[in-house]
């Protein structure tokens, strides 16, 4: 084995990091809530992107300390929004954050694995996979709108229309029994939220 193989063996090991000391649900939501305050106030631009935070991560593996799941638009940046740094937030992102098989297994790795205990679907305002679905187009790509269009029936308002996408996710997310039985049983919360595209603010929903 040489030496290349050996550290590429280490960095697995840091990347699957594996402890009980996770961040609880509420204090993990505490903190997307006062980082998504400071992104709309623009009180200040600082995280931690230093070679210093690289090398800590790369040496002692992730602890994000929540999941979010949401749409591959530009102006939707997770770790802007909430004001996060290396190593701090699981981000899944998918053209109209629907929750497919990859998507799901992806969050399970989070949850299960890494220990994140709060799972967020971030919805968005002015989202172009919601609203070719309100619209019925089809496109490149209508595997995501079809599958977004079945979840709205009758819903045409298209901030509703954020909101019943997202909570579908969390239902699709709901489903799965191993993130079920976290939810149950283990601390884990799974909840939902709408990105304002147009200000910044994000409104966690069921609250
Ligand atoms: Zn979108």
């Amino acid at each position: 084995m040489d030496e290349t193989t050996a550290s590429d063996k280490l960095a697995y090991t840091a990347d699957d990091y594996d402890s009980d000391a996770h961040v609880p649900a509420a204090e993990a939501l505490r903190r997307l809530r006062e980082g998504n305050r400071i992104y709309v106030e623009a009180l200040d631009h600082e995280r931690d992107l230093s070679p210093e935070r690289i090398q800590d991560l790369f040496e002692n593996g992730q602890r994000p300390f929540a999941c979010v799941i949401t749409c591959a638009d530009s102006r939707v940046v997770p770790e802007h929004i909430f004001m996060t740094g290396l190593g701090e937030l699981f981000v899944i992102r998918v053209a109209g954050n629907v929750v497919g098989p990859l998507e799901l297994a992806s969050a399970v790795y989070a949850c299960e694995h890494l220990h994140t205990r709060l799972l967020l679907v971030l919805g968005h305002t002015h989202c172009g996979a919601i609203k070719a679905a309100l619209d019925g187009e089809a496109g490149p790509v209508a595997a995501i709108t079809e599958r977004i269009a079945a979840v709205l029936g009758d819903v045409h308002d298209p901030y509703e229309a954020s909101v019943v996408n997202a909570n579908a996710a969390v239902a699709a997310l709901r489903a799965s029994d191993a993130l079920a039985r976290l939810e149950k049983e283990d601390g884990l919360a799974i909840s939902a939220a709408v990105y304002h595209t147009h200000c910044g603010v994000v409104d966690f929903l069921g609250e």
